[in-house]
């Protein structure tokens, strides 16, 4: 693999977009702890983008940390995988953040665990990271270790990463991108990611670059996280990969905004970042990648950010997937008195969940918890035609005309103003005085249009 060194310290952005108020200081500064074992995981069959898996495993089998629970038949789909040992219990089913209902394969945990605590951190970050001679690894040979592992876009999409690593005659891949912006405000599992663990997530970038066959492979990180760009800088100056610094703005993380700041390109509409020759993937797939290729590891575990004016101890955890939004919150203390609304992801982009019993999937990037009166906004008021929803989407919709086709159920006015190409940023919303629910009719709209 040849890829081009190229550095630069100009700070680079896309059009448009919005300021919301970041509240990270209240995790980014949390050291990753790994959540106790929980009594029992549920490990969802459809928790990524694509078809569902089978279960593979009957009720009362025991399973090891990295068993297959649920196999993958369909190429764009994934693998689960347990993550605790222990015995399954009846099949059952639950709600995802999205209203999806689900299968999932409960598993009562055993009461002695292989890893827990701090050798559990260690087993999945520590030791040694080589960066060099990754070349001994062919393409399809890491392709192929992200379908074994179930990889998935752990950034939220939740997009089969093989999928995107896959070798493409007609649309070669020149730039892999890894998104290190975690520009939703509260979330700061990525940051700390990349401070604690910058080998494993190098050397999964390298790895991604060498198996789309990628001529550079860049990671983007907003400015707001000057030590997070310090130390990828520091770890990769032996390697050909370029740390680029980027205008803190949301949402710089959204795939299409990232490749307009960085590469000055833009996917067509109703296309691909593959239509272009790039691929995105996520700081934690980064990590995740480097786990099942030199460790052949399965993903079974994830980091990520519970925070929020309504939880008590804001922390960054470890972990396995399948554990439930209850066990998270009291693993930080429980809810304050004033919590109001528990929001799955950061507020812009996150789904309000009506109870705790959702389990964590690969694609949880964090859990927000608000408190009354971060929530606390004016009544809706009627459209006062400033314009400001137009002036900050960073797609260049015209928000408040899709909001309208969906309150008039006009499908075809939706299509008209293209509504499938709104990426649910939540910016509009953010930016309307009149506080109009327009990410919520537009995802109507969506529907409508579907
Ligand atoms: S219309 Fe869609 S893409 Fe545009 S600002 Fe609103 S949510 Fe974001
Ligand atoms: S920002 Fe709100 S009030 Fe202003 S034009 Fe858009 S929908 Fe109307």
């Amino acid at each position: 693999m040849s890829i081009a060194a190229r550095r630069t310290t100009r700070r680079r952005t896309f059009a448009r977009g919005v300021h919301p108020d970041e509240q990270k200081q209240l995790a980014a500064g949390c050291p990753i702890e790994a959540l106790p074992t929980p009594p029992e995981v549920r490990i969802a069959l459809l928790q990524h983008l694509g078809a569902p898996c089978q279960a593979t495993v009957e009720p009362r089998s025991e399973v090891a940390v990295g068993d297959v629970v649920g196999r993958a038949e369909a190429f764009v789909s994934a693998p689960v995988h347990a993550s605790v040992a222990g015995t399954v219990a009846r099949a059952a089913m639950a709600t995802l953040p999205n209203g999806r209902h689900v299968a999932v394969v409960p598993i009562r945990a055993a009461e002695q665990q292989p890893l827990a605590g701090e050798p559990l951190i260690e087993d999945v970050f520590g030791g040694d990271w080589p960066l060099e001679r990754l070349d001994r690894y062919e393409p399809l040979q890491i392709v192929e270790a992200a379908r074994a592992a179930g990889l998935v876009g752990q950034g939220g999409a939740a997009f089969p990463t093989h999928v995107k690593l896959s070798p493409n005659q007609q649309k070669p891949i020149a730039t892999v991108l890894v998104n290190g912006c975690e520009c939703e405000p509260y979330l700061a599992a990525d940051y700390r990611l990349m401070l604690e663990a910058p080998a494993p997530v190098l050397a999964g970038a390298l790895l991604a670059g060498r198996a789309a066959g990628a001529a550079e492979v860049i990671i983007g990180i907003e400015d707001n996280k000057p030590e997070a760009l310090e130390t990828l800088r520091t770890a990769a100056r032996r390697t050909p990969v370029v740390v680029q610094p980027l205008k803190t703005k949301y949402p710089q993380g959204g795939e299409k905004q990232l490749i307009a700041a960085v590469l000055n390109k833009v996917v067509p509409g109703g296309g691909l970042p593959l239509d272009i020759g790039v691929v995105v993937i996520n700081i934690g797939t980064a990590a995740a990648l480097a786990r099942a290729v030199l460790r052949g590891k399965p993903l079974t575990h994830r980091v990520l950010t519970v925070s929020g004016g309504g939880i008590r101890r804001p922390r960054n955890l470890l972990v396995p997937i399948g554990a439930s939004y209850r066990e998270l919150i009291e693993a930080c203390g429980g809810l304050k008195e004033d919590a109001a609304r528990v929001v799955a992801g950061g507020p812009m982009m996150g789904f309000t969940v009506g109870g705790l019993d959702v389990p964590v999937t690969k694609g949880t990037s964090g859990v927000t918890v608000l408190s009354r009166e971060e929530i606390a906004k004016a009544a809706e008021t009627p459209c006062v035609r400033c314009g400001r929803c137009v002036e900050v989407c960073p797609m260049g919709l015209v928000p408040t005309k899709l909001a309208l086709a969906t309150r008039v159920r006009n499908a075809a006015l939706a299509q008209r103003y293209h509504v499938a190409a709104c990426i649910e940023c939540g910016c509009c919303a953010y930016a309307c005085p009149a506080k109009l629910p327009l990410v919520q009719l537009i995802r109507l709209g969506k529907i409508m249009t579907s």
